[in-house]
């Protein structure tokens, strides 16, 4: 085994990192540090993560060589000396990129095999997210960068690891089944740890320092009331744009709750008259919603009547998810009385994932009594796909003993469209557990 192919990469890493300290990235630094530990254990999912450091690299050293040569020439002074340590340097990152990609090394990385592509795919889409985020916004976004400045890095960086780690833990349908309702009361968990240790007087614990109502119906009315802040509704679109109406089945920290008390109740039922609410009944609130925003907008009413309607409203939910949905099994409040859920639904539509049941489906009805948002029964598994309150949550695929219900995308066999939409739904939950909060 030719381990010394590994120097140049890992020198190259430490390289990089050390550059990060020019502007006090000590988190960029431990966070190579530990890629470089990953290339040595020999995980096969740090390898494409590696690549794509390198070729991050070659983009940083070349633009530093440009700036730096440029500076010196507008000076006057000598830069040639420094134009051959940069291209060294360049250099090096090149054989680095080479050397992991040679077949040189493939009997090494040995360890943690399954699923490596798509744990590379979770780590680096959730990482590239992260850090967009952070240079686009003018605050710490990060709570690393706000209490340990000059750690985000790490921060981004463990996500990451976190990201492949439970998304490989959903590579089966049982484990997904199993895993999406806890990352999911995680999420919930930790938005509401820090909003309550924003009201409790940690205000870095919020988004700007300003208190919002986490009621999701205000992801709609509040821009309407407003007539501004439209950064939630942008990320909800974004999310339908990515994974549909997944939204209420990964991402919301509401929908979190509805869930948890539907799981304390029976196994659910079909029930048609939730069926009916599902548009009728979110139809109503939306207008409402919106109804009411309006019109104290144009009243010129103040925020504070706003913020009290907006929390009677949410208050209601609660009930709902506290008195229905426990004792029904179903996810009453998000199906049948959240507007956020009915525009998910349909909206969701834009995103080519689907669920769907294929002609060999036996009619067994397994799927039937695991399903929360009273998406199937009969009907739908004769005609082959699930009712509109679907958010393609996937509990009916591990619950098909035969295979005949599962994710679909154009162009993609069922299994790669499963794992495509893992990789998403994963990647999104790791860059909300780090960016969102009130
Ligand atoms: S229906 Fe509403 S509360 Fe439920 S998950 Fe969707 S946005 Fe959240
Ligand atoms: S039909 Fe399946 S994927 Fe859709 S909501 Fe029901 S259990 Fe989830």
């Amino acid at each position: 085994m030719k381990s010394y192919r590994l120097i140049p990469p890992v020198a190259t890493l430490f390289l990089l990192g050390a550059h990060g300290l020019r502007q006090g990235d000590f988190g960029l630094l431990a966070s190579l540090a530990v890629l470089a530990g990953l290339l040595l254990a020999r995980r096969a999912w740090a390898r494409p993560v590696a690549v794509a450091a390198f070729l991050w690299g070659g983009i940083i050293w070349t633009q530093t060589a440009v700036d730096l040569v440029r500076f010196r020439m507008a000076l006057d002074l000598p830069w040639e000396r420094l134009a051959w340590i940069m291209g060294g340097g360049i250099l090096l990152d090149g054989l680095a990129l080479v050397l992991l990609l040679g077949r040189g090394l493939d009997d090494w990385f040995d360890r943690e095999r399954t699923w490596a592509r798509p744990r590379a795919a979770m780590f680096l889409l959730t990482v590239i997210g992260l850090a967009v985020a952070r240079s686009k916004v003018d605050f710490p976004i990060l709570l690393a960068d706000r209490y340990l400045p000059g750690w985000g890095w790490l921060e981004i960086f463990l996500l990451g690891c976190y990201a492949q780690w439970i998304g490989v833990r959903m590579r089966t349908p049982k484990g997904h089944r199993t895993v999406r309702p806890r990352i999911w009361a995680l999420f919930s968990a930790v938005f509401f740890l820090q909003l309550g240790l924003g009201i409790l007087g940690m205000d870095r614990m919020l988004m700007t320092g300003t208190l919002h109502l986490p009621v999701p119906a205000l992801i709609v009315a509040g821009p309407v009331f407003r007539g501004g802040g439209y950064f939630m509704l942008v990320l909800f679109g974004a999310t339908l744009l990515l994974v549909g109406p997944a939204w209420c089945s990964h991402l919301c920290y509401v929908g979190a709750w509805d869930d948890v008390l539907s799981r304390s109740g029976g196994r659910p039922a079909p029930s048609n008259t939730l069926r009916a609410l599902s548009l009728w009944g979110r139809g109503a609130t939306l207008l409402l919603v919106v109804g009411v925003a309006w019109v104290l907008r144009v009243a010129g009413m103040p925020g504070v009547s706003a913020v009290f309607l907006g929390a009677a409203f949410g208050l209601a939910g609660v009930g709902v998810m506290v008195f229905i949905s426990r004792r029904l099994g179903k996810m009453v409040h998000c199906t049948a009385f959240c507007p956020m859920g009915l525009i998910g639904n349909f909206f969701g539509r834009i995103a080519p994932w689907r669920v769907r049941i294929d002609t060999d489906c036996t009619r067994c009805g397994a799927c039937l009594t695991v399903c929360r948002y009273n998406a199937l029964d009969g009907d739908s598994l004769a005609q082959g796909r699930p009712a509109l309150s679907c958010t393609l949550c996937g509990d009916c695929v591990s619950a098909c003993a035969h295979g005949h219900i599962g994710y679909v995308f154009p162009g993609l066999s069922g299994e790669a469209a499963r794992t495509a939409f893992i990789v998403l739904a994963v990647s999104l939950h790791a860059l909300f557990l780090g960016v969102a909060r009130m």
